[in-house]
């Protein structure tokens, strides 16, 4: 089995689920007292979050480098980094370390396309509905139509994440918000919605709307889990 590396903390809400998934699935698939090699490189959120206000993004890819690095020095054998935002520092990671490092993306655009289906909508903080390096993932490696809500949801439901979700705070009122917008969503076309912040399945879950929901922590865990569990790492 090779050794997971999960640079984590952003936020801990989610990298708690992310090391519950990845051992049940060890444990799912193996049995007995199988659990998951893991290494957890938890970082203060409070950090990434002003620099993510002040748009400092060269201070964040320089942050989420030596993440990365302590990881594969550490041992880790493959990489993954549990937060969908946070990608948008994915190329200077891969750049940096010489380890496999699987995408939260395109872990989410096979799962999708496994599902047949082509035109999603995509919810998550407003850099990862509105900036391009999720989407770009999903339309041109998967053939995948991504469709965002309009500006004004789009800061609903980033204020959830930053206000409540990242802080653990779950309300009922935020679930209606987020039904409603998934509902509109679905009037213009959509298929399923990729749940593309790791903490929006603590609010919103398949039970909770009509059409396929596509959890991201829980796909980006299984697929790591997979990769993990391969004779041969094959860089993705
Ligand atoms: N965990 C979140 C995500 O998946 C948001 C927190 C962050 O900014 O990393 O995008």
């Amino acid at each position: 089995m090779k050794t997971i590396g999960l640079i984590g903390g952003m936020s801990w809400e989610s990298s708690a689920i992310y090391y519950d998934l990845i051992n049940k699935e060890v444990k799912q698939i193996l049995g007995g007292f199988n659990s998951a090699k893991c290494i957890l490189n938890s970082v203060n959120f409070a950090e990434i979050e002003f620099l993510q206000r002040q748009g400092d993004w060269n201070k964040l890819n320089q942050k989420m480098i030596e993440a990365a690095q302590q990881l594969e020095n550490a041992g880790a054998d493959l990489l993954i980094l549990g937060t969908n935002t946070m990608h948008l520092c994915s190329e200077e990671i891969i750049k940096n370390t010489s380890i496999p490092f699987l995408h939260i993306a395109t872990a989410t655009g096979k799962n999708i396309k496994s599902k047949k289906l082509d035109q999603v909508a995509l919810l998550g903080t407003k850099f990862t509905m509105e900036k391009d390096f999720y989407k770009k993932i999903l339309q041109e490696d998967f053939g995948i139509k991504v469709i965002i809500p309009n500006e004004t949801d789009r800061n609903r439901i980033h204020r959830i994440i930053y206000d409540e979700l990242v802080l653990g705070e779950i309300r009922e009122e935020s679930k209606l918000v987020m039904k409603q917008i998934i509902k509109d969503l679905q009037h213009k076309g959509v298929q399923g919605t990729i749940l593309g912040c790791t903490e929006l399945p603590l609010l919103i879950t398949e039970n909770d709307v009509d059409i396929p929901v596509f959890n991201t922590t829980e796909i980006h865990a299984k697929s790591a889990v997979e990769m993990a569990l391969k004779e041969v790492i094959i860089d993705s």
